[in-house]
């Protein structure tokens, strides 16, 4: 099948509150052009250089997400145009984020990272970390910044119960959020599920998935 085909089979049976984010990663620019002629509008990367390239090449009416680990010295590099950074992990970083944003006069959007799977190779925070940074008195001052929900990332693992506790675990720490009130958390994203489980996750109550094999092919 191709992109368009995909994209389209995919958004078809997507429930309307859920939010797509084609992740395009490795992935030519060519490629990218197909999903967008489909009507794709959100696409994510997980490195800067590479979707700094990619914005730069292409149409101005998207949305880029980064979705990929980031390195502080970097946030440089995609402050002025990024509409969503989905792996936040610690204060350091988003202190970076609200200088870059600042210097662009914009407000930047992220989502906390937490860690949900039980294998400790994964980037993110414990829920209590979450807690702890958004009532620091750091957190009050980053005005530039704006906490829009929270990301996880389950267990590479074809244990369909221990995926789905991992995302009911990213659900739940996201109704913890909720319950704080600040200028710059305003909590409405749980990004969670790709390719091979976002259908477990929206069932788990994710309203953002990121797919990129199933619709772009796999990666070399
Ligand atoms: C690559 C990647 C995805 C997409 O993975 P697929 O299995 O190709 O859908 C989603 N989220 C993150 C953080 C990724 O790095």
């Amino acid at each position: 099948m191709s992109i368009a085909e995909n994209l389209n089979k995919i958004k078809l049976a997507l429930p309307k509150h859920v939010t797509l984010v084609a992740v395009s990663k490795t992935k030519p620019i060519a490629d990218l052009m197909q999903a967008y002629n489909a009507g794709q509008r959100i696409f994510g990367e997980n490195k800067i250089q590479e979707m700094a390239e990619k914005h730069e090449a292409m149409p101005k009416d998207i949305e880029w997400h980064m979705i990929g680990h980031v390195q502080r010295n970097k946030v440089k590099h995609m402050a002025a145009f990024v509409n969503l950074i989905h792996g936040v992990d610690n204060v350091k970083l988003l202190k970076e984020i609200n200088k870059q944003a600042l210097k662009h006069n914009r407000i930047i959007d992220c989502l906390l990272q937490i860690k949900i799977a039980v294998e400790d190779s994964k980037f993110g925070m414990t829920t209590k970390d979450a807690i702890d940074i958004i009532h620091s008195d750091t957190f009050s001052e980053l005005t530039n910044i704006r906490i829009t929900g929270v990301m996880g990332m389950a267990t590479f693992t074809n244990d369909y119960n221990q995926v789905s506790q991992e995302f009911k675990s990213l659900k739940l720490a996201f109704n913890q959020l909720s319950e704080f009130h600040f200028d710059n958390l305003e909590l409405e994203t749980i990004s969670m599920g790709m390719s091979g489980d976002y259908k477990l996750a929206i069932d788990c109550g994710s309203n953002m998935i990121r797919v990129g094999s199933s619709i772009f092919g796999s990666r070399s």
